[in-house]
């Protein structure tokens, strides 16, 4: 049983020496708890927050010990009620191979409804963030121009497809090459995307946006921040989610510089925490479980494999290597 330790607290860019693959004992399950062999780890910007000191909205990382993550598996023992061993359960105790789990944090999941690796993204996690950001934080309604940022990520695809599905009348993404551009409008049909990477935020949403944006979804932060104030309109609604550009700053960005057109726009700006919003979880699976088994939700997977290759596979995601969720299979 492999497990990754963290053993100092990164600056900056984390480095592989904050970090260990560890060899332990297989966990012995107590009482109410199921072991369990996991099959997919998640990897998700958060877990850089987590790698700091810094007070949070989750504890951050012990130092010396086993990190954790979302993850499913097997469960190939049970000590608990409710779940038998053979029993596929979605948990928190990922970075590691063998987890002992108590059952009242495991939720049981189907391998023949969806595959596995979806239950950490697009039906998962990273899919009720898109769903409730857009639709509760956002306020989003039909008719709405809606811009995303990190659009080929896991959030990011999932929020500019389900804009869509609901009625925008214009969906612009942005992402960090090329490739991803070009995926956005071939595949899932946003209606204008560019890389942010080619040339001015602000300038290049101005063009893909010459009547402005309603909502914007902000995974980014930073300048892609400031050119959505810059083409908010009137009533105009941000859903701040993530802003991965800072997530490694040592100093504190500055922020936007026009705030003061919230005033004249009377836009609002609201973070959220998509744990704040389980009780849409029905709701979600209801409405995106269709699309995606349909396909009228497009999802594309990163799939590294091997835990021992968990660590380069959050620094791909912080990096920008992955289209769509980034998970580890073991
Ligand atoms: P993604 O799958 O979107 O992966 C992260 C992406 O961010 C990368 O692929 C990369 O794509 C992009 N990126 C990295 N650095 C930069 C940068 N400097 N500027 C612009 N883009 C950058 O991850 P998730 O979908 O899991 O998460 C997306 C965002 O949502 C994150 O900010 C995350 O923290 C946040 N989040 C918030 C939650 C909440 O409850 N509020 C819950 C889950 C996620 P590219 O090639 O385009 O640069």
């Amino acid at each position: 049983n492999r497990e990754w330790h963290l053993l100092s607290r990164p600056v900056g860019w984390p480095k592989p020496e904050d970090f260990a693959l560890v060899e332990a004992p297989v966990p012995t399950p107590g009482e109410g708890q199921v072991l369990v062999r996991n099959e997919y780890l998640s990897v998700d910007p958060y877990m850089r927050g987590r790698m700091s000191a810094a007070k949070s909205y989750v504890a951050p990382f012990e130092l010396g010990k086993v990190m954790q993550g979302g993850a499913v598996g097997e469960v190939v023992e049970s000590r608990a009620e409710g779940i038998s061993a053979g029993d596929h359960v979605l948990h928190f105790s990922g970075w590691r191979e063998y987890a002992a789990v108590d059952a009242k944090n495991a939720v049981k999941v189907d391998p023949e409804a969806a595959p596995l690796s979806t239950y950490l993204g697009v039906l998962g996690m990273t899919g009720l963030t898109a769903y409730a950001g857009l639709l509760r934080t956002a306020s989003f309604k039909e008719g709405d121009t809606v811009f995303v940022s990190g659009a080929a990520g896991a959030v990011g695809s999932q929020v500019g497809q389900i804009a869509k599905l609901k009625g925008a009348s214009r969906v612009i993404g942005s992402a960090g090459s090329d490739e991803k551009v070009k995926l956005l409008v071939d595949e899932y049909g946003f209606d204008a995307a560019f890389n942010y990477k080619s040339g001015p935020v602000a300038e290049q949403l101005r063009e893909a946006a010459p009547d402005g944006i309603d909502v914007y979804f902000d995974n980014v932060g930073g300048d892609h921040l400031e050119a959505a104030i810059g083409s908010l309109n009137q009533g105009g609604r941000i859903a701040v989610c993530g802003m991965i550009s800072v997530y490694n700053n040592t100093e504190p960005a500055p922020g936007p510089r026009n705030l003061a057109r919230l005033i004249q726009t009377r836009g609002r700006i609201e973070g959220f925490l998509v744990g704040d919003h389980y009780d849409l979880q029905p709701q979600f699976v209801q409405e995106v479980g269709p699309w995606v088994a349909s396909g009228a939700l497009k999802y594309r997977e990163t799939v590294v494999e091997g835990i021992e290759n968990n660590l380069e596979a959050f620094l791909g995601v912080l990096r920008g290597d992955n289209i769509g969720k980034m998970v580890v299979k073991l």
